[in-house]
């Protein structure tokens, strides 16, 4: 047998951290019992998936040194390799459990849905919806079916009893059947969920191996059922442990910078970060800590996994990042780092437009442009001083941008721009007021180049980490506060 393995990630977002280690402990796998490593995206959410999303996570997989034997584009004998182009075999796929008599259509309106569930509540039951609690009259589904109702798949699941799922580091997991509802696996609008196209893709492409963040342990007791349903073997899991944030909170981007284009932009090396997430709950033989991508490779065990929660620590990177920096490059290779991470054509060349109108000689450049080559600035309390606003009322506003930031799906200037009049309204301030603490938050001085061109050039999590630190350096936000600005955040 082949061991075959893979990353199935969605394209809704900035290339995760969490996305790279997983991906990293998947080819180290397959690696280390000489077999594949498989890239499929998983882009069944047609409103949040896009096209950029996803080049930008095979940008940073590759970037990383991750490389995948079949994926979307580089094709393979399995493809395709995008769910959305994969529609007809769900739906084939779905039928035939109909047909077995595993699946069924199911007709309740969104209102009946919410009404079968406060009946639950209200007796105290758990929320899972049965097929049972879903059933309607032989005579009502067929004129539903008559008159084209919407209609959704969904799985037949046991009432009762105990689900044991195993798990080559966990043992055996068991989940009680009767917190399993009744799966939707195609939507109504014919596109499949992700157990559905999970299962069905893991076991096309071949997958013997799934390592999976813990988060999907739950989903773990409807796959194995779907696979015993199509009578097909199960892949081995592996539930690998979240990365968390020095508190010890689930790795997030309120709290830190996960998205891997931040790394990329602060001038981390990839050989130290890939290094750095092979230390996330995992460690060599011998346990050194600074190793190369092959050296895990040919050493790695799964069973070296350590369940408690990984801490991903921006610290302990940069120290690494640093012996890297010292121990690893000489003057050329130092300088062909320089060259990918910034000083070179396609980045400067973004940069240009800004500090053409403003400079009169070319050693003007780097005073006005050194917040594009940096990371975040050193600012101080009193550089706020000439902004007419009350302490609370500047943190709030700098806390408010980088909350309503979060949720920006693509980061381009003029979606940034709504986002500001937005909230400029809200503090009914003018622009240039509002923008005020904003300038000197992301570039560090109160005259400089645009502030909205240097957001979007930097990128999300890169501006989201200049406005964390700005607030800090405010005195940051009380527990006090925080209650109160996420009311009023929350009726915005
Ligand atoms: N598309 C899922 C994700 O975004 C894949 C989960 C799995 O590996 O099964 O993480």
């Amino acid at each position: 047998m082949t061991v075959r393995t893979r990353i199935a990630p969605s394209p809704t977002g900035d290339p995760h951290v969490g996305t790279a280690y997983i991906a990293l402990f998947n080819l180290c796998f397959a690696r280390q019992h000489g077999g594949e490593f498989i890239l499929r995206i998983e882009d069944t959410d047609r409103v949040r998936s896009t096209a950029e999303s996803e080049q930008m996570i095979l940008d940073s997989l590759r970037w990383l040194g991750l490389e995948w034997d079949e994926g979307p584009d580089v094709g393979g004998p399995h493809g395709p390799y995008r769910q959305s182009e994969r529609g007809d075999i769900y739906a084939e796929h779905a039928r035939k459990l109909i047909e077995s008599g595993h699946a069924f259509k199911c007709y309740r309106t969104s209102e009946e849905l919410d009404e079968l569930r406060e009946t639950r509540k209200a007796a105290g039951l758990h929320l899972a919806l049965k097929p049972a609690d879903l059933a309607l009259p032989e005579e009502e589904v067929a004129r539903r079916e008559r008159e084209g109702w919407p209609h959704v798949v969904r799985m037949h699941v046991p009432a009762s009893g105990t689900c044991v799922v195993d798990d080559m580091l966990r043992g055996t997991i068991e989940v009680d059947w009767a917190q399993v509802d009744a799966q939707i696996l195609l939507k109504s609008d014919g596109m499949p969920t992700y157990h559905l196209a999970n299962v069905v893709d893991d076991h096309l492409m071949g997958i013997t191996h799934v390592l999976r963040g813990e988060e999907w342990i739950n989903s773990a007791p409807k796959h194995q059922l779907l696979y015993e349903y199509f009578g097909w073997p199960m892949p081995t899991l592996c539930h690998m442990p979240l990365l968390r944030n020095p508190d010890k909170s689930k790795l997030s981007k309120r709290k830190n910078p996960t998205s891997i284009n931040y790394y990329r932009r602060m001038g981390f090396l990839p050989q130290a970060v890939t290094n750095y997430l092979g230390r996330m709950g995992w460690s060599m033989p011998d346990e050194r800590e600074k190793f190369t991508l092959d050296e895990m490779m040919s050493h790695f065990d799964v069973q070296r996994v350590s369940l408690g929660g990984p801490v991903f620590d921006l610290q302990k990177l940069s120290w690494l990042n640093g012996l890297y920096i010292r121990e690893d490059l000489d003057d050329d290779a130092f300088l062909k780092a320089l060259r990918d991470w910034a000083f070179n054509e396609a980045y400067v060349r973004q940069i240009l437009p800004q500090v053409r109108p403003r400079v009169e000689t070319l050693s003007d450049v780097m005073p006005l442009a050194g917040h594009f080559f940096s990371g975040v600035p050193a600012i101080e309390e009193g550089d706020f001083d000439g902004v007419k606003l009350g302490r609370e009322d500047l943190v709030k506003l700098l806390q408010f941008l980088t909350w309503r930031l979060e949720t920006v799906p693509a980061w381009q200037k003029v979606a940034l721009l709504a986002e500001v009049k937005a909230l400029a309204a809200h503090f009914e301030l003018k622009m240039k007021d509002f923008l005020a603490p904003v300038f000197i938050a992301i570039t560090g001085s109160a005259a400089s180049t645009s502030v909205m061109d240097a957001m979007a050039i930097l990128g999300s999590d890169m501006t989201r980490a200049r406005l964390r630190h700005a607030i800090a350096v405010l005195g940051g936000v009380s527990k006090k506060q925080a209650k109160r600005f996420e009311k009023e955040y929350r009726e915005l």
